[in-house]
């Protein structure tokens, strides 16, 4: 806090300082020449002589300061002169009339005037500069938040800036992460104190998570509530850029840091560098040297001047066990996708950026984006922005809104693929199957949206649900529900065509993607139990689970998988087949209209007119 009001108090001085410069230069170059330009002295006889020959058109006399202005001529040819009058000169106001003299005399008037005057000559030049100085500033700090200034010192190619302009308030939810952080703030701010009792602060932190969770921006922001330097590097600009030259970069980097301490380094993308040495063939000599040096680094630099190394990953699993040893990146921060209330808040401090309508709901935005990241929510934000753009509108509308988070989810509407007629039928029916299928279950989010209009994803339209409200763990019957749910657009396609298409790929892939987490992860196969199979390949990545299990095994966890799946589609296809006249009622009208909201659909389904939806068997159970 304290460090935030001595920098700006000291900002604050130097836009005096230059506004007073600026103003006395003004003042003693600018307003003198032009004075001295126009008006010349001359002496009284000069003045009484001038009268005489009739030179004279008009004279001013002030008496306050016994002055004696004149002009001679006019229009372009005017001129101005100045003399001191010649005190009692009493025949001077004949002489004057005489001559047809055009005669005025300024009495001084009271000092509120002067006041006024003085405050508008002085005063204005005065608060504009300071204006332009606070503007200049602002301007200033806004770019170099928005992408870091890149200075560039000796070809080394560190993007250094100040205060970035990040802070926390930038950075919405990641409670934990900000707090662990906090204490790093508080290090940067007074190495001092902790050097007096012996505490060692920690050198390095590894921010751990998905991409686009916001682990750049945290960097940023502790060095913005330090208010210190911020190094940044990424890992694979020593991989791309540095080649042959990675070693000497990272002394390079160390060596600028010292200088500037209390400072922070920042290594984004530690992976590409950090990766584990091991024994295999095409090992890289040159990324195991960049490696090695910077853990000499590590080691080597003197920590009572405040050097705080930060690195970010999104694949711990793969780092060097020697960079997380104690005294290097041994603190461990985990930056996590946000939750229901952190997309919000997310969603709020983006929204502050843009104009928007009054009427805005986030919240429904940010229940309808379950593991969107940060970058993806402020995504949705710029393209709600771009839309209402494209529309001619001046403020981002909730529709627009909703609109860009299926743009975000499922790719921009295409407009080029035409279907053919029967082919959004099928689609048609496709995705009201899995609506029906959702409806029909407990277990199952509520329809949001159903659209069969083609996507630049490839995807030719989609069925939306929304959860009420976020829960973190998933019951057996709930994925077992979802399951279905992928089965339906499938089941309703072969019921009502008998016959299949490519269309479901998708629908297939994620369906055994659960019923394998099931069996190999969650223990939720009666055969198996509680025995973990499979060991997950990278928890911020994806990419599904590596079989840990003997072949005989994996043989066996297909069948289960295989199993499960089939369960699925026979719980969808007898909903279907209970409920065939409200799927073609609904598929109808989904193919006339190509979007339908949830609450469309569901007065649809609910509406009693002989076809009153039925509960398959099983999931009414
Ligand atoms: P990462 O480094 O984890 O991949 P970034 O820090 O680069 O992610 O985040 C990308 C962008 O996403 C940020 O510039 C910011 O606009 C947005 N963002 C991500 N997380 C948050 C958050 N928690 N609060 C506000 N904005 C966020
Ligand atoms: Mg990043
Ligand atoms: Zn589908």
């Amino acid at each position: 806090m304290d460090m935030d009001d001595n920098k700006r108090r000291r900002s604050m001085l130097i836009y005096v300082l230059i506004a007073i410069v600026v103003y006395l230069a003004v003042s003693q170059t600018l307003y003198p020449n032009l004075v001295s330009s126009q008006v010349t002295e001359t002496s009284y006889s000069q003045f009484l002589e001038d009268v005489d020959n009739n030179k004279v058109v008009s004279a001013e006399i002030d008496t306050s300061n016994n002055e004696i202005k004149y002009t001679e001529g006019t229009g372009d040819s005017q001129k101005i002169y100045k003399t001191t009058a010649w005190p009692n000169d009493d025949t001077l106001a004949t002489t004057l009339k005489d001559h047809g003299v055009d005669m005025t005399a300024s009495i001084p008037d009271t000092s509120g005037d002067l006041w006024l005057y003085m405050l508008i000559a002085y005063g204005l030049p005065l608060v504009g500069l300071f204006l332009l100085g606070w503007w200049a500033n602002r301007q200033m700090k806004k770019q170099m938040g928005d992408d870091g200034p890149s200075m560039n010192f000796g070809g080394g190619g560190f993007g250094m800036g100040g205060g970035l302009g990040v802070t926390f308030k930038d950075v919405a939810g990641q409670d934990e992460a900000k707090e662990s952080l906090q204490e790093i703030v508080h290090f940067l701010k007074n190495p001092g104190k902790y050097n007096e009792i012996g505490a060692k602060c920690p050198r390095g932190a590894l921010l751990v998570g998905p991409p686009g969770t916001g682990k750049t921006l945290l960097a940023k922001a502790v060095a913005g509530e330090a208010g210190v330097p911020f190094f940044q590097i990424s890992g694979s600009e020593f991989v791309e850029m540095f080649v042959g030259r990675g070693a000497a970069k990272v002394r390079d980097l160390f060596k600028q840091a010292k200088e500037k301490a209390p400072c922070i380094v920042f290594i984004d993308e530690i992976d590409a560098v950090g990766k584990k040495r091991d024994m295999s063939i095409n090992s890289n000599d040159e990324r195991e040297q960049t490696l090695n040096q910077l853990l000499s680094e590590m080691d080597g630099f003197d920590n009572h001047k405040g050097i705080v190394v930060l690195a970010a990953t999104n694949r711990p699993e793969t780092l060097d066990p020697a960079l997380l040893r104690p005294g290097r990146f041994d603190r461990r921060i985990p930056v996590e996708l946000p939750d229901l209330a952190g997309r919000e808040a997310i969603l709020k401090i983006h929204a502050n950026d843009v104009k928007m309508e009054h009427d805005i709901d986030l919240s429904v935005i940010a229940r309808s984006t379950p593991g969107a990241s940060g970058a993806d929510l402020a995504n949705i934000i710029n393209e709600a922005a771009l839309r209402a753009v494209r529309y001619g509108r001046n403020r981002v509308s909730q529709e627009d809104l909703e609109e860009s988070v299926d743009v975000v989810i499922a790719g921009e509407k295409k407009k080029s693929t035409v279907l053919s007629e029967h082919e959004k039928e099928v689609v048609a029916y496709h995705e009201t199957g899995h609506a029906i299928v959702a409806a029909m279950q407990t277990g199952s989010a509520p329809v949001q949206k159903i659209t069969i209009v083609p996507r630049t994803s490839g995807a030719l339209g989609f069925t939306m649900q929304v959860e009420e409200d976020q829960h973190f763990l998933t019951t057996r019957k709930e994925a077992k529900d979802k399951i279905a749910v992928l089965c339906g657009g499938r089941a309703a396609e072969e019921l009502i065509f008998g016959e299949m298409t490519t269309g479901a790929s998708n629908d297939i892939e994620k369906a055994t993607q659960i019923a394998r987490a099931m069996v190999t992860q969650y223990g939720m196969s009666d055969k198996f139990g509680m025995v973990a199979l499979g060991q997950q390949r990278s928890r911020y990545l994806g990419g599904g689970a590596e079989l840990t299990c003997s072949e005989g095994t994996a043989q066996e966890v297909d069948a289960e998988v295989q199993a499960l799946v089939e369960e699925g589609h026979t719980q969808a296809m007898e909903t279907l087949k209970a409920n065939r006249f409200k799927l073609h009622e609904i598929a109808h009208y989904l193919q006339k209209k190509e979007t339908i909201t949830g609450e469309e659909f569901m007065k649809m389904l609910k509406r009693d007119d002989g076809f009153a939806p039925q509960f398959s068997a099983q999931s009414a159970q």
